[in-house]
């Protein structure tokens, strides 16, 4: 099983209210995206390493990834307009090859995850073909209708808060798009909830996530990323 990280970093990080996206503010002298491609280039069960971009800034991941001598890193492509676009560009590069293949689709502004929890996810998909990551929910979810008043609340011990990688075998993850793509209603926010919804008798594994797995999404968040990594 050849083991794919796919860094999506195709996107614009509009609520960090920075000119440069987020993905590329430095840390401890390395861009965030920088600390996502290590975490899998060290990973010794990785075999190789995909970056989608956002098109104008291909020649900077380009540079980072020459500049870091990152052998690992074996394509860098351009995203699309949203994440799941993004997405298919990595499983459409990939569709091509005869190997068995395994994508850790990732956010590339997850740079803290852990080498526990690639390996967990690696693990669990010899017996799956989809691999999510999650930790207990803290705070109490309501969902809201469009007036803004309470019409659910669901029971706090049912609920995670999703991360990323999320892994799958690539015939998986192919084919739950090829069907969300015929939906004219299909929208997502992350890949296992395509798999969910168009692949509903694929079971979906859940890896035990850390809180310190954060996504950088806010100004404060670069504050705990400094802490973590000291
Ligand atoms: O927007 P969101 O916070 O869900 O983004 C999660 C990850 O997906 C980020 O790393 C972002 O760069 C990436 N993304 C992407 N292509 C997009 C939108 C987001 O690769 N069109």
């Amino acid at each position: 099983m050849k083991v794919v990280a796919v860094l999506l970093a195709g996107g614009s990080g509009s609520r960090m209210g920075s000119e440069r996206p987020k993905q590329f503010l430095e840390v401890k002298g390395r861009t965030i995206l920088e600390w996502s491609i290590r975490a899998f280039a060290q990973h010794s069960q990785v075999d190789e390493i995909c970056i989608v971009s956002r098109t104008d800034c291909i020649d900077d991941v380009k540079n980072i990834v020459t500049k870091g001598s990152y052998d690992k890193v074996k394509h860098v492509l351009p995203g699309g307009k949203e994440r799941y676009d993004s997405s298919l560009a990595a499983i459409h590069t990939y569709n091509a090859q005869k190997e068995d293949v395994c994508l850790l689709l990732h956010d590339a502004v997850r740079p803290l995850v852990s080498e526990r929890i690639i390996s967990d996810c690696i693990e669990a998909l010899k017996q799956y073909k989809a691999v999510d990551v999650a930790i207990p929910t803290t705070d109490t979810i309501i969902q809201v209708n469009e007036e803004g008043v309470i019409c659910q609340t669901p029971p706090r011990p049912t609920l995670r808060n999703v991360q990323t990688p999320q892994g799958f075998r690539l015939e998986t993850i192919r084919r739950a798009y090829e069907l969300a793509l015929q939906d004219p209603g299909f929208q997502t926010t992350d890949d296992c909830g395509v798999v969910f919804r168009y692949l509903p008798d694929v079971p979906i594994k859940v890896v035990e996530g850390e809180t310190t797995n954060i996504k950088i999404t806010y100004p404060q968040d670069l504050l705990l990323m400094e802490k973590v990594l000291e």
